[in-house]
């Protein structure tokens, strides 16, 4: 491949529906469900160990959370040289990006962009939701059925169905009965929306909102935006990326380890540096830009009096920048420390309040009631709209997992085993069946720990590997005593299930750190997958493939 060639793979072109030559009933090594990030990563690393994949998309492209997440102002949040994958030096080095902070349409061309180098593609069938993947106890295999018909017995099955791709419209009363337009950031029309000189809604203010109502305020007549919330967030400054920002980066990407999670951290506590000290490094990461503010002291997520003083200089910017103190006061998050909901990144976040145009409902103070036919009503009475736009986030961590109707040995269904909350080990595989970091950066590790273990079995002539209940329970108590660490469970997030009427409030994410997680796995491999369950195949024998990984 010449060149860049990024520009090519903004959109699809794999047929779909199929993939040319196969049919729709067969059998294959693995069956991979998603075809984001994880997904197109995980085809290429089995493609090497010589054995066959299905990859079912439900998407009519790749991407992922890349493809759905259209709406406007939607960028990443992590720095563009890191959202990259590293596990080719060549892609690495050939690729190039646009701005600090890549766009949507740009991550999505990335994508894109690494189906084609790799061919990928003909092992992908888009738009086929996976609907059940129900474990043979006898042939020790997986079945799995699909929306479109299919029938696939595999070996393995994998959910790389993401953290966050089940959108979630709220159970507001009235809801449908709105005669305007309805969107949702998580599923935003592709050929764009036109807001122009309309009255709009945003329901939410969470890092989706936060990206999207700078712009929307810029295109609407008027823009209403409802807060039950407020967030911290800091500005991205973002700006173009030039070759005095880029080359630095390409020349380190070897020796720069991206699970280092104490990678620019100020290793000195809040607590241990005079005030003035404090605020000149707030002030400098402030200017600096981007979620690296959490890192301006080593206990900024540990300890209350040091998280303290970086909600309050957050929240002096805040009233800085907000010219009506009524609604700055509104804006400033006070119920819970910053960080320990998912820090915002922002371009002129704030400075859209200042906009003649744009308005902030409090929902704290006067609830949504309903949605009624010509918009939303609250306890202060009705607003009348356009268009409603719902920025209200996911079902987080489990919602993708829990959609499938998964069942395991002696038929345990997924659904209601974690019915009390997710239970698994190492948050890879669960026994019955089979985030806070840069996801690429992760979802490379935990493809990585994947293969190899699948590369293991087959060298053994094993025929399945399966956590042990003991195993759970504890990595579950060891997950929690780890948020318990921290300050992440005073806020009710989405890590904690809490966004999710009903769903139990378990503490989700490790904590621990990417670098420690990943010596975690490490370890329980090197021990020979301690706290997993190995049995062996009937016709066992030694792999060849497997040996040349
Ligand atoms: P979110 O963080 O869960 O925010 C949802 C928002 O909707 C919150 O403000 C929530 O308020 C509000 N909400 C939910 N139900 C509501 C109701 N019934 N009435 C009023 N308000 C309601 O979702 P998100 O903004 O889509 O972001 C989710 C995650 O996606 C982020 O944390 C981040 O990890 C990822 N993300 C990343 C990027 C990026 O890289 N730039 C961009 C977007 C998203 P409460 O807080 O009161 O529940």
């Amino acid at each position: 491949m010449s060149g860049n060639g990024r520009r090519q793979g903004g959109e699809p072109h794999a047929p779909a529906g199929g993939i040319e030559g196969q049919k729709g009933d067969g059998r294959c090594d693995v069956v991979i469900v998603g075809a984001g990030f994880g997904g197109i990563y995980l085809l290429h690393r089995l493609r090497a160990l010589g054995m066959t994949a299905r990859v079912f998309e439900a998407a009519t492209g790749v991407g992922g959370t890349w493809y759905w997440n259209r709406y406007p102002g939607a960028r990443c949040d992590v720095e563009s040289m890191q959202y990259s994958f590293s596990f080719s030096k060549e892609l690495q080095q050939e690729w190039s990006w646009s701005e600090r902070f890549a766009a949507q349409p740009e991550i999505l061309a990335y994508a894109n962009h690494v189906a084609d180098r790799f061919d990928l593609r003909r092992d992908i069938q888009l738009e086929t939701r996976v609907t059940a993947a129900t474990f043979d106890e006898g042939t020790q295999r997986w079945h799995v059925t699909t929306d479109r018909g299919d029938s696939v017995s595999a070996q393995y099955c994998v959910m790389a169905t993401g953290c966050l791709s089940t959108a979630r419209l709220p159970d507001i009363k009235g809801r449908e009965s709105f005669e305007g337009a309805t969107y949702h950031t998580g599923y935003w029309p592709h050929d764009g929306v036109d807001l122009s000189g309309l009255r709009v809604a945003v329901i939410g203010t969470g890092s989706s909102a936060i990206q999207a109502i700078p712009v929307i305020a810029a295109q609407a007549g008027t823009l209403t935006v409802f807060q039950r919330t407020p967030n911290y967030s800091i500005p991205s400054r973002n700006c173009a990326m030039t070759p005095d920002y880029e080359g630095p980066w390409k020349a380190a990407y070897d020796i720069y380890d991206a699970t280092d999670s104490n990678y620019g951290v100020n290793d000195v506590s809040a607590m241990d540096v005079s005030p003035q000290e404090r605020e000149r490094v707030y002030e400098q990461r402030w200017a600096t830009g981007g979620t690296s503010f959490m890192a301006a002291f080593n206990d900024l997520i540990t300890n209350q009096a040091s998280n303290d003083t970086a909600s309050d200089f957050v929240r002096s910017k805040i009233r800085a920048i907000v010219k009506d103190p009524a609604t700055a006061e509104i804006l400033c998050p006070k119920d819970y420390p910053i960080g320990t909901k998912r820090i915002c990144v922002d371009t002129n976040y704030f400075e859209a309040y200042n906009r003649p145009n744009v308005k902030l409902i409090d929902l704290k103070a006067t609830p949504i009631t309903e949605i009624t036919p010509k918009g939303v009503r609250t306890t202060a009475g009705e607003f009348e709209f356009d268009a409603i736009v719902y920025a209200t986030g996911f079902d987080a961590m489990t919602g993708a997992l829990t959609n499938v109707d998964i069942r395991g040995r002696d038929g345990i269904q997924l659904r209601e085993k974690w019915h009390g909350g997710p239970q698994t080990y190492l948050g890879l595989m669960t026994a019955g069946l089979s985030v806070l970091s840069n996801m690429i950066v992760s979802i490379e590790q935990h493809v990585d720990w994947t293969v190899d273990a699948i590369a293991y079995m087959r060298a053994n002539g094993l025929a399945t590997i399966e956590p042990t209940a003991d195993a759970e329970i504890r990595w579950g108590q060891h997950v929690n005593e780890a948020g318990e660490r921290t300050l992440y469970t005073k806020a009710a997030s989405w890590y904690m299930g809490a966004n999710i009427p009903g769903k139990p409030r378990v503490f989700m994410p490790y904590i621990g750190g990417v670098g420690v997680y990943r010596q975690e796995c490490d370890a329980v491999a090197a021990n020979g997958y301690e706290g997993f369950v190995l049995t062996a195949r009937s016709d066992a024998h030694a792999c060849p493939a497997a040996a040349a990984e």
